[in-house]
């Protein structure tokens, strides 16, 4: 038995979680509330039961999966659990307060996952074909985040860039907010330095949207693989990212805002982007 922590649970077992003061309750707790916790453990935590059978299915790693009382005759739940403990996940069993004070949610999701964190490397995206990638520059918002990567997976985009400082993908509100795309989509993280030259060498069309754009978005070709660009929620597009462009585009807009919402407009992009293939 060397080298095992006899405090801590094996790897597939079961435990049955009665206190909040539990290491484990904590760890998950912090894992929730804070980026820096997440950025030393590579882990991250996504609620309910939909998002742990999409995690499974693709493949990414489970560390612990925390079961409330309510999912004890859920069979859903119990194969779930089960697939998990198989791939040496620890299954936490635990009162429903517990579950609630680690998600801060009144009424929590009764299945809660931990997961190992996962990005592409730059220099395994493969633009080809039809591809569409979308690059987001200094996304703040993680309901933003998460909804575009929701829209990513649903348009068939072909993945996600962070380009530089942006929130985190990981952050509880953003994986909700994917509803479980996250999963299936990837994602990748650059400078902006490293995506000017990446942009640089695109071989299709580089789009990006802006307030000064002076084509309409329905009115230029988008030679495949396209790569969408789009501006920080509050500042839009710098020059010096809007020059990476072969366009610059703008979509129309009656009334009196300003601006469409940040994942409201990469929406309009992707369908119009993606019209040819999308049918019903
Ligand atoms: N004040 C910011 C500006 O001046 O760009 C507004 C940014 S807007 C909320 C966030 C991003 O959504 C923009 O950078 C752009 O990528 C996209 N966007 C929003 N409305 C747009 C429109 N009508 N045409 C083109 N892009 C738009």
């Amino acid at each position: 038995m060397t080298g095992q922590n006899p405090d801590r649970p094996r790897a597939g077992a079961v435990k049955q979680i009665t206190s909040h003061s539990n290491p484990l309750v904590k760890e998950i707790k912090g894992l929730v509330g804070m980026r820096k916790h997440r950025t030393q453990s590579g882990l991250f935590v996504a609620e309910g039961l939909k998002l742990a059978t999409d995690a499974l299915d693709a493949g990414w790693s489970v560390r612990y999966l925390a079961l409330g009382p309510d999912v004890r005759d859920n069979d859903r739940a119990q194969q779930a659990a089960a697939r998990a403990r198989a791939k040496g996940a620890l299954i936490l069993e635990m009162p429903t307060q517990i579950l609630s004070a680690i998600t801060r949610r009144d009424n929590p999701q009764m299945v809660v996952g931990v997961y190992e964190q996962k990005l592409l490397a730059p220099q395994d995206i493969r633009p080809e074909g039809t591809h569409v990638w979308i690059a987001l520059d200094h996304v703040r918002d993680p309901g933003n985040l998460g909804t575009i990567i929701r829209t990513a997976d649903a348009v068939g985009a072909s993945g996600v860039i962070l380009v530089g400082e942006t929130t985190d993908p990981f952050a509880v509100e953003a994986v909700r907010a994917t509803m479980g795309s996250l999963f299936h989509v990837p994602l990748v993280k650059m400078s902006r330095e490293d995506f000017k030259s990446f942009a640089g060498k695109w071989p299709g069309t580089v789009a990006g949207t802006h307030l000064k754009g002076e084509e309409d978005y329905r009115e230029v070709e988008y030679l495949s693989p396209t790569l969408l660009l789009m501006g920080n929620e509050q500042a839009g597009l710098p020059d010096d990212m809007a020059e990476t462009c072969n366009e610059l585009l703008r979509i129309p807009q009656l009334g009196q805002a300003d601006s469409l919402n940040l994942a409201v407009a990469t929406a309009v992009m992707l369908f119009e982007i993606q019209r040819p293939r999308l049918k019903l």
